[in-house]
């Protein structure tokens, strides 16, 4: 038995896991190769992805982590023994917090090979793109999110793959170790949103939620925006997404990480 796939665009397509809707993204090429990104969840789900991709007769010819949270790094030994790249600073953050990262998987999603969870490969420094032989997949790295975190846009098929940012269903969750926890996500909508104007990208697939065309996106990169400007300025974000009584636990931390940088 498979997994559902719903295709985004020519040679794109998705899969969504029961656990905090998320999504994971397929890329793929004329002659099958596959480019796979984050994906998740359960033991059941990442089967039934590669169950899918036998049954297409495709195959995962590489993997990208958008960052290193661990329901991004998961993997099984049915997808193949292929690189899963990520950036160099993702990687090597990967490298410290494998074991914490591998016991939040193991409370959450049970099962999952231990050898094979979290082996990432650092991207070669200069890399613009993900190394393999399909459509180009632009690497969009930034610091909002988690150290190291990337979106990949795919120029030819308009779609960005944004992993943790840009969810309709999830506040901006911020990186609240880092020295200046707001500014970095500001700088990230906005290489986001300088990506999505120069690749007149189309679509977005979040990590966590759902997809959305060109006006849903416009509307994403407001609403966060929005969302940071309140929390900032220390107003009420009036987030509906903040109903979700995880996010609004969540909202707390980066309260006070970011009162701490902007006492005003
Ligand atoms: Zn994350």
């Amino acid at each position: 038995m498979g997994r559902e796939l719903t295709q985004v665009a020519p040679g794109v397509w998705m899969a969504q896991a029961e656990t905090w809707t998320s999504l994971t993204t397929l890329v793929v090429a004329d002659d099958g190769a596959c480019l796979l990104v984050d994906p998740g969840i359960t033991v059941a789900e990442v089967e039934e992805l590669a169950d899918e991709i036998h049954i297409r007769g495709w195959h995962v010819e590489a993997a990208f982590a958008t960052h290193t949270h661990w329901d991004h790094v998961l993997w099984s030994a049915r997808l193949g023994h292929v690189p899963r790249w990520a950036t160099p600073t993702a990687a090597e953050a990967q490298v410290g917090s494998r074991d914490a990262d591998l016991a939040k998987a193991d409370a959450t999603a049970p099962g999952h090979d231990r050898d094979l969870f979290g082996r990432l490969t650092a991207l070669p420094d200069d890399a613009v793109a993900v190394p393999w032989s399909g459509p180009r997949a632009l690497v969009v790295a930034h610091r909002a999110h988690a150290p190291g975190h990337a979106a990949l846009v795919l120029p030819d098929s308009g779609v960005l793959v944004a992993g943790d940012m840009l969810s309709d269903v999830e506040i901006p969750l911020l990186d609240v170790d880092a020295a200046d926890p707001a500014g970095d996500y500001h700088d990230g909508l906005h290489r986001l949103e300088a990506a999505v104007t120069r690749y007149a990208v189309t679509a977005v697939v979040p990590g966590h939620g759902h997809l959305g065309g060109p006006r849903e996106l416009a509307r994403r990169f407001v609403v966060d925006r929005v969302y940071l400007r309140a929390l900032v300025t220390g107003q009420d974000a009036g987030d509906p997404r903040l109903a979700e009584p995880w996010l609004a636990q969540a909202h707390e931390g980066p309260l006070r990480a970011v009162r701490a940088v902007s006492p005003e």
